[in-house]
């Protein structure tokens, strides 16, 4: 459809990047497009019933603040560890090479607010399994879950919580 054929225009595909033997997606050119962008930030959340978009640091704003804007709803700034001041909520999760960590604010939102997560390139899950996680221990409902790309032999989808609704834009 539309949405698939403006998310492809707005791609690269660079093999072994940033390792051996990984296809890498990146999706600057979507970023650049005008047009391109306010559509395929708003087909991640159209119609998915929360008030507040949730990105993940750092592509996850991109897409995460387009979302927000063209839809009427917040953003929730989900930040590496060690940005935020102040008392933090934080969730780590394994990455192929050591542990990463993420960390919210837990009073940024009030207790039940419905939350959308987004994210460029869905993989392994890993990433959003633990903003599932940390929305939950927060307080807040997750109504769902939107990427851009879901590379569908890497099996995310099954590694997230299955009462969790994920819409990918363009699966390959
Ligand atoms: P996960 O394995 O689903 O947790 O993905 C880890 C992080 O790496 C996520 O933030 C993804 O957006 C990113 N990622 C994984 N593969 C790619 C890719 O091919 N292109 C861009 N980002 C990727």
């Amino acid at each position: 459809d539309e949405i698939e054929r403006i998310i492809r225009a707005g791609m690269t595909e660079t093999p072994d990047f940033p390792s051996e033997g990984i296809l890498f997606r990146d999706l600057s050119g979507l970023f650049a497009d005008a047009d391109g962008l306010r559509a395929v930030s708003a087909a991640l959340v159209d119609g998915v019933d929360a008030e507040t978009v949730v990105g993940v640091e750092a592509r996850g704003f991109v897409f995460g603040t387009a979302a927000a804007v063209a839809t009427g709803k917040g953003m929730l700034a989900v930040r590496k560890a060690g940005k935020l001041p102040g008392e933090v909520l934080a969730e780590s999760y394994d990455l192929e090479y050591g542990v990463a960590t993420i960390e919210v604010h837990p009073d940024t939102l009030a207790p039940g607010t419905r939350v959308v997560i987004v994210d460029d390139v869905l993989a392994t899950g890993g990433t959003l399994a633990a903003t599932i996680r940390l929305m939950r221990r927060a307080g807040w409902v997750v109504a769902g879950v939107a990427v851009v790309i879901e590379l569908e032999a890497l099996g995310g989808r099954s590694a997230l919580p299955a009462d969790v609704e994920v819409r990918s834009l363009l699966r390959l």
